[in-house]
């Protein structure tokens, strides 16, 4: 397992090499250029999923579309941001509008080619809208587990489920990809529960991942403690909606993942998280506006000023005495302006 390390040293090395506009620090968007390496970017669309990956070499995936509703046009306003015009391979994890609202949209203004989807059918408009604009796409694909593609000349994924012909629950046919660069590798598992999950494990797939997508959005259904421990992430990231209907991520899934010793990321909490992998470390790209502006450990003054202990990798901060403070190595001590100046996130469970 390697460690998502602190960005500081990591993005200046990383952007050796590149071109001073390779990061556009005016836009929120922005990522390290395509020499970077592998770029992951769980987007932040409310209570649904749509996550974009960039290869080393430029090649783009999408999994999942998000929801329209109320947040119409934000993937693709986020991809146009990105300057994406093309989509080597698209994913539909399953026809819940949550995954698949917004795909028609992307289908319709960007280059598709290849479509992957499961063989499951949903009577909703959504679902009707996104197979008529699937037309547009060079190739549709059914996903089963035990295909494979690549992504660019050096990413390959494997695809993990639908495992069965046929579910009861329409999460259970999702598109389960685990993603391999170098020796880092990312887990993506829509709204896949724990059934789906037995049934991955049963088949002896290779589930072990640096990086988790929890199924569900955190749910309980999802993320039972026999795939976790498989799977043994550093880092799980959970795509939710700030104060949903659901009250996701149920706090079952957040004390599995405590007790795992794997660190939570949450785009309620953080807003669209960007991981980059160099094929051995991956980092987390903080906010662009707040890039440059790195906390100094160990910085001197007034120490009982620092009443926040903040983690330099996910940018999350709490108060001394929460019960899910980061790894000695990875804190930072900071005063309420240091936080804020530095774009930390306020970590909900502990600073009302
Ligand atoms: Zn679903
Ligand atoms: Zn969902």
């Amino acid at each position: 397992m390697k460690k998502i390390i602190a960005y500081v040293s990591l993005i200046i090395s990383i952007l050796c090499g590149c071109s001073p506009e390779a990061y556009d620090s005016g836009n929120t968007a922005a990522v390290p250029a395509e020499s970077a390496g592998l770029t992951v970017s769980y987007i932040d669309v409310g209570q649904a999923d749509s996550i974009l990956i960039t290869s080393p070499d430029g090649k783009n995936m999408l999994i999942d579309a998000g929801e329209g509703e109320g947040r119409s046009g934000a993937v693709l306003d986020y991809l146009r941001e990105r300057n994406i015009t093309e989509l080597d391979t698209v994913i539909a994890t399953h026809p819940h509008s949550d995954h698949i609202n917004a795909m028609d949209d992307v289908l319709d203004n960007i280059a598709v080619d290849k479509f992957y989807l499961p063989n499951a059918s949903h009577t909703t408009r959504d679902f009707e809208n996104m197979l008529d604009a699937a037309e547009n796409a060079n190739e549709v694909i059914q996903a089963k587990a035990g295909m494979s593609f690549n992504l660019g000349e050096s990413v390959g994924c494997d695809i993990l489920a639908p495992v069965s012909d046929s579910y009861d629950d329409l999460n259970n046919y999702s598109v389960v990809v685990k993603m391999v660069y170098g020796s880092t590798s990312f887990l993506f598992t829509g709204d896949a529960e724990k059934e789906v999950e037995k049934e991955i494990l049963q088949s002896a797939a290779d589930v072990s991942a640096d990086v988790l997508k929890c199924g569900h959005h955190g749910s309980s259904t999802s993320t039972s403690a026999d795939f976790l421990a498989a799977v043994d992430p550093d880092y799980a990231v959970i795509s939710c909606g700030r104060d949903n209907d659901y009250g996701h991520p149920h706090k079952e899934t957040l004390q599995k993942l405590e007790k795992n010793g794997t660190e939570v990321l949450r785009t309620d909490e953080m807003g669209t998280i960007t991981l980059v992998s160099n094929g051995s470390e991956i980092v987390s790209v903080p906010p662009a506006d707040t890039a440059e502006k790195p906390v100094q450990e160990n910085t001197v003054g007034n120490t009982d000023e620092k009443i926040y202990v903040g983690n330099k990798n996910s940018k999350v901060y709490h108060t001394k005495d929460c019960s899910a403070l980061p790894k000695e190595e990875n804190r930072v001590y900071l005063t309420p302006e240091e936080a804020e100046t530095n774009g930390y996130t306020p970590h909900k469970a502990c600073i009302k």
